[in-house]
């Protein structure tokens, strides 16, 4: 592909065009009149490279990357996807439909692993900092306000409420000099990740904008810059073609050259989603360019359940000089009845994927929780004494002295989230909850700059 070519053009599509897309008119009226309820309650944005190149409409509705960009009626419970179909078929008026969409969101857990509260940083006075999340010691996440989009939208997204206008819920950050500021004073912050949203869906130039004042500041202690993103699968053009396509490459050489790395997150559901040349071409141009290509999504039923499809696209990063790099337990908030995996079937499929590959491709751990305490890995089933019971590690934590700390839950088939386990051996509580308590009482989870918050 010649880099001298204008990518093509961008096109998105949401929930007016369900009625008109052709691709749609397959399905019978009353499974759209169900997709439109659905996507009134949900965001629903997707473009059209992931029409034309990554669904098989032969194979609707069972399609994963149709799973993972369509709404599905199952997305919803029974009885609310029954008031909004009717609402919709007897075309009630929009701020009665609107009404009935706040209700419902607002019973779908908006803010899970306290978000609002106990990761947003706060200076000196006591101030929210807007923008920005602080729960990892070392890592700073960051959300520009103009990456607050996607270039599509996954239907199992747990940061959905920022896209259906729940604005007060809207994480963003006017200027990178409040960031900057944070980070002169938060000298323990060694990596910058900025989210969203997607990043990505902002030009060169803007994203020049937030990440050239932190390489132009002293900040010698950030060690690399991350940028999350969905872009090599959704839209893979904004690395291959085009001149802003370059100047993004040249950004990561920048940052390289200020002696630091640059991060790419890229969040890979499916391998279909590595099979087109465009994406191969657009991890490649990355990882020439400089950049680190760490590779995460959940697992996520009707998307990506089986073992097979993590082998197989965690064997296509290695082979791309990316690195596997987390599998994620999808979180407790939005349509998770729909997309939810038991962790005990979660950790069979990583185990027979993981069992498939080489060490290059062990990189990756999971499948973890990012829960309110940190990122809890299952790391096991085992049996002790004839109990059975789950092997639990933290791999990230609110307090640094968590960390690397396995523990123990009573082993349930059914679990799918931290607060349906049950401590076990004797145990009343797991370690962290006494801790966790002090940090909600306080108002804070910064533990390594306020001790007395620890619970010896
Ligand atoms: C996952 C995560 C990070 C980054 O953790 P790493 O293990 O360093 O990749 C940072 N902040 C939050 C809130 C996270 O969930």
């Amino acid at each position: 592909m010649d880099v001298r070519y204008a990518p093509p053009q961008f096109r998105v599509f949401g929930k007016t065009h369900i009625e008109t897309l052709p691709q749609l008119q397959t399905l019978d009226p009353e499974h759209r009149l169900q997709m439109r309820a659905v996507a009134e309650v949900l965001p629903f944005r997707v473009n059209n490279y992931v029409i034309d190149h990554l669904i098989d409409w032969n194979d609707i509705p069972n399609d994963p990357v149709y799973q993972l960009t369509f709404p599905q009626p199952g997305m919803l419970d029974e009885r609310d996807l029954r008031t909004m179909r009717d609402l919709l078929a007897r075309s009630a008026p929009a701020d009665h439909v609107a009404d009935m969409a706040k209700r419902i969101r607002l019973k779908l857990n908006p803010h899970p692993a306290g978000q609002k509260d106990l990761n947003v940083p706060r200076t000196a006075e006591g101030k929210p900092v807007p923008g920005m999340q602080h729960k990892y010691r070392e890592t700073v996440l960051f959300f520009p306000l103009a990456g607050q989009t996607c270039h599509s939208y996954c239907t199992y997204c747990f940061r959905w409420p920022q896209f259906v206008g729940m604005d007060d819920m809207k994480f963003a950050s006017k200027e990178a000099g409040a960031l900057v500021d944070y980070l002169r004073e938060h000298t323990e912050v060694t990596s910058v990740l900025f989210t969203g949203g997607d990043p990505m869906v902002m030009r060169t130039e803007l994203l020049e904008q937030y990440i050239g004042p932190l390489l132009e500041a002293d900040l010698p202690n950030i060690a690399s810059i991350r940028i999350g993103t969905k872009a090599p699968a959704y839209w893979p053009y904004r690395f291959t073609q085009g001149e802003d396509a370059d100047r993004f490459l040249r950004l990561i050489e920048r940052v390289r050259q200020s002696g630091r790395d640059m991060a790419l997150m890229a969040h890979f559901s499916v391998k279909r989603e590595l099979e087109t040349d465009v994406a191969r071409l657009a991890v490649q141009r990355l990882v020439n360019a400089g950049a680190t290509v760490r590779c995460q999504a959940p697992l996520i039923r009707h998307v990506n359940d089986n073992a097979e499809n993590w082998r197989d696209m965690w064997r296509m990063q290695v082979r791309l000089g990316a690195i596997p790099y987390y599998m994620f337990v999808e979180r407790d908030t939005g349509a998770r009845g729909y997309f939810e995996v038991p962790l005990a079937e979660a950790y069979d499929i990583f185990t027979r994927a993981y069992s498939q590959v080489t060490g290059l491709a062990r990189t990756v751990r999971g499948p973890s929780m990012s829960c309110t305490p940190g990122k809890v890995m299952v790391d096991g089933i085992a049996d002790v004494n004839g109990e059975k019971l789950f092997v639990l590690k933290m791999l990230q934590a609110r307090d640094p002295a968590w960390v690397n700390r396995v523990f123990f839950a009573r082993f349930d088939p059914r679990a799918a989230w931290m607060d349906q386990l049950r401590p076990t051996l004797g145990e009343a509580e797991f370690f962290f909850e006494a801790g966790l308590r002090r940090m909600q009482e306080a108002g804070s989870g910064q533990v390594w700059r306020e001790p007395s918050l620890r619970v010896a």
